[in-house]
């Protein structure tokens, strides 16, 4: 048992898929954590139980008139948890002084200003939130330069590669004699399908993930293959690392979480099962290691592992990702933030899946002038980018 004293942590998108994977490690370890606020955005039942089962300190929902809802139940209750609204709210929950460890797991570009309230705090920051670094992910690292805050990448290959990377390793891939990084990906439900099919699909069908259980937005992108071009982006600026650095290799089983191929020859991977809980456990834990509640790999079971490389004619988000990244600027925001608008539109029923690649393509053929220095640059290239993508999904709507 550890003998340092117990981490306040608080967790951002409490009620999501990842959220709820680290309320279940940290429930495994109470002599090491506390939960100092659990955050929602209007799923306030699934708040209430959280905050009956884990007792923070601080809840947040986005409406007033849902907070209230949730004030008035947990006195009912009998709990004394303080219950706040709106996005403020989120920030200060995670810059709060006492807080040690923050978990960003909000989805989307919501998630951005608390995540980097964190960094700029000087806190842990355990980052599942990758469209936070995909926006403004020269200004997220400075953040955490400035503010000697400690960030551990969630996502699971930025864990994995976290994991086969020297402590060390800013100043570019060359200086640590990493040639390369690769970046593994399952393929998505639609990896063997045609052009015709994977124009049909719906968002049951690519919400059905073969490997994964996640929410509804990274699933879709899963199976656009976007959520591999975001985390292209994600590990050129976690590792310092250019886009022609990294290799996306296909791997349907998912067991190999990424690699990092060295200058002598060496390729380091990291595997396990296919469950957050893993990475999840390693953040909050790092430099230690605890129990995730996840069973070691049965590689009799897993019996072979295939690699492939992406098809970038039948998924073109990939590149349309890589390429933002070697514009730079304010092109990988505007990517995400057309991304959203599309995929939204897609979970809606609005848009055809082939469609989400074809938006977002357009908006990023527009014309921009402004930058991503400050972050309320950043912003107004997100403002913009939603404002064209709305007006792109008109031309492919298929009501
Ligand atoms: P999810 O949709 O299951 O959960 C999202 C959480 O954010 C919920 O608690 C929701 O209430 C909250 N939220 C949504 N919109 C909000 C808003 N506007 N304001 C405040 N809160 C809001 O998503 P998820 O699958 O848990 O993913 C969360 C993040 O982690 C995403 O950025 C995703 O890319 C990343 N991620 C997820 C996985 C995974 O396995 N699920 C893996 C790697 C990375
Ligand atoms: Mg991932």
């Amino acid at each position: 048992m550890s003998a340092l004293p117990r981490q306040w942590v608080t967790v951002l998108g409490s009620t999501g898929s990842i959220g709820v994977s680290t309320l279940d490690v940290i429930a495994r370890h109470p002599e090491r954590y506390r939960v100092y606020a659990l955050t929602a955005h209007t799923s306030k039942e699934a708040l209430l139980d959280q905050c009956l089962a884990h007792h923070p300190q601080v809840a947040v929902l986005d409406s007033d008139a849902d907070a209230e809802w949730l004030r008035r139940a947990l006195e009912g209750a009998g709990q004394s948890t303080a219950v706040r609204a709106g996005h403020e709210a989120l920030c200060q929950v995670a810059r709060e002084a006492c807080v040690d460890a923050v978990m960003a797991a909000i989805v989307g570009a919501a998630g951005l200003m608390p995540a980097l309230a964190a960094a700029e705090a000087g806190k842990r920051v355990l980052l599942a939130n990758k469209e936070a670094l995909v926006m403004s992910g020269a200004l997220f690292m400075q953040a955490v330069e400035r503010a000697g805050a400690t960030l551990l990448p969630i996502d699971s290959e930025h864990n994995a590669i976290y994991q086969c990377l020297p402590a060390v390793h800013r100043g570019g891939l060359e200086r640590y004699g990493v040639r390369q990084l690769l970046l593994t990906a399952s393929g998505g439900p639609f990896r063997t399908w045609g052009a015709e099919e994977i124009a049909k699909v719906t968002p049951d069908q690519a919400c059905a993930h073969p490997n994964w259980s996640m929410g509804r937005k990274i699933s879709v992108d899963s199976a656009t293959l976007m959520n591999k071009g975001l985390e292209l982006i994600e590990a050129c600026w976690l590792f310092d690392a250019t886009p022609e650095q990294i290799q996306v290799v296909v791997h349907p089983q998912s067991v190999i979480h990424s690699m990092a191929a060295y200058t002598d020859g060496s390729v380091i991977a990291q595997l396990g099962n296919p469950d957050m809980r893993t990475p999840i456990a390693y953040g909050l834990a790092w430099p230690e290691r605890i129990d995730a509640g996840v069973e070691t790999l049965d590689l009799f079971q897993v019996a072979r592992l295939d690699f492939e490389a992406p098809d970038e004619a039948r998924f073109p988000c990939l590149r349309l990702a890589r390429e933002a990244m070697q514009t730079g600027g304010a092109a990988p925001a505007i990517l995400n933030a057309a991304n959203e608008i599309a995929v939204e539109a897609f979970l809606a029923g609005t848009l055809g899946f082939e469609a989400i690649a074809k938006v977002v393509a357009q908006v990023l053929a527009l014309p921009y002038a402004g930058n991503a220095d400050t972050i309320e640059n950043v912003l107004a290239a997100d403002q913009w980018a939603r404002q064209q993508a709305v007006e792109q999904l008109g031309r492919h709507s298929r009501s």
